[in-house]
């Protein structure tokens, strides 16, 4: 049943997926307010998700989107190729390619950043839905975490991984700010909930970073349009927030995406606490760097499927 697979439904199947068909966005980027073009293009199994800089030599061109690659940035999740090309404000994206299950694409992209376009991943999703996923004759391998992983920061923020049968993500946060305050979601990464609970949570910051990050020469496209702004226990956006707890649920889409440069999908409870991406980033190179923490199988074991493996779609419609 072909017309039944949307893209609610490849996060949990067995096989790699890719993009039917090229996904374009334009927007600005947040730190650097320069206009970016991406297209998000089809890829061959075991690509994983790469990056082409189409603005620099093409030898040069390509950023892998791994941990291994991943560096600390002020705000946003950075990541650098063995010549110095780097592409930022990743983290949306690569949330929205977990969230509907998406494992290989080539995102061609003529800037250091990707567009901030509304500040969560809504519009990526629909984009994704448009272009539509396709299903690819090869398994996913996992990431089962086996032990306890964890890593805490002298400012109090601490992350965790457990071992899980699926991957959920578990945030508190804590702003003194009133508007924002004190909140908590429990996330389980499901068909279809990326898309009903989470996609649509946007970036948030507080009026006088505004002023901090515009000095400091970041933020420089950031408006009410691409982020919700407080200010003494006020919200500055008309239309206010999309969910009582919109600010939560980012940093829920933040962790999902930083967690998806492990390189696969991987099944382990994480929990956290004043959650930031440079905290997320330690924690999986800290899980990466300990090998007996964790265990990468096929779709095989996981689903008890042969070897001769059918595409399920192709299945489908020869048993009708
Ligand atoms: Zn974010």
């Amino acid at each position: 049943m072909p017309d039944t697979l949307t893209h609610n439904m490849f996060v949990e199947q067995p096989f790699q997926t890719t993009v039917q068909r090229n996904a374009c966005l334009d927007g600005i980027g947040l730190h650097s307010g320069r206009f970016v073009r991406m297209v998000i293009c089809p890829a061959p199994a075991s690509t994983g998700i790469k990056f082409c800089r189409t603005d620099v030599n093409r030898q040069l061109q390509t950023v892998i989107a791994h941990a291994s690659y991943a560096q600390r940035a002020r705000l946003c999740t950075r990541i650098m190729n063995n010549d110095g090309i780097t592409l930022e404000t990743i983290e949306h994206l690569m949330a929205a390619f977990s969230g509907v299950g998406l494992d290989n694409a080539i995102i061609q992209i003529d800037s250091s950043e990707a567009p901030i376009l509304d500040g969560s991943s809504q519009p990526l999703l629909e984009s994704l839905t448009n272009a539509g996923l396709e299903i690819l004759p090869a398994k996913r391998k996992y990431m089962i975490v086996t032990k306890p992983v964890e890593v805490r920061l002298e400012c109090g923020a601490w992350a965790r991984l457990e071992p899980a049968k699926k991957l959920q993500i578990d945030v508190e946060i804590e702003f003194e700010d009133s508007a924002i305050g004190a909140q908590k979601y429990s996330y389980t990464h499901r068909d279809g909930s990326f898309a009903a609970e989470i996609a649509y949570a946007r970036t948030f910051c507080q009026l006088r970073d505004v002023e901090l990050m515009h000095n400091a020469g970041l933020a420089l496209g950031g408006s009410l349009n691409n982020a919700i702004v407080v200010n003494n226990g006020e919200i500055l956006n008309k239309g206010g927030l999309r969910d009582e707890r919109e600010f939560v649920k980012h940093k829920v889409l933040d962790c999902l995406g930083d967690l998806f440069l492990i390189g696969m999908p991987v099944k382990t409870k994480m929990t956290t606490f004043r959650p930031g991406h440079a905290l997320s980033l330690q924690l999986v190179q800290t899980l990466l760097n300990d090998p007996t923490a964790y265990r990468i199988v096929g779709a095989l074991n996981e689903y008890g499927q042969s070897d001769n493996f059918v595409i399920p779609d192709r299945a489908a419609a020869s048993m009708a």
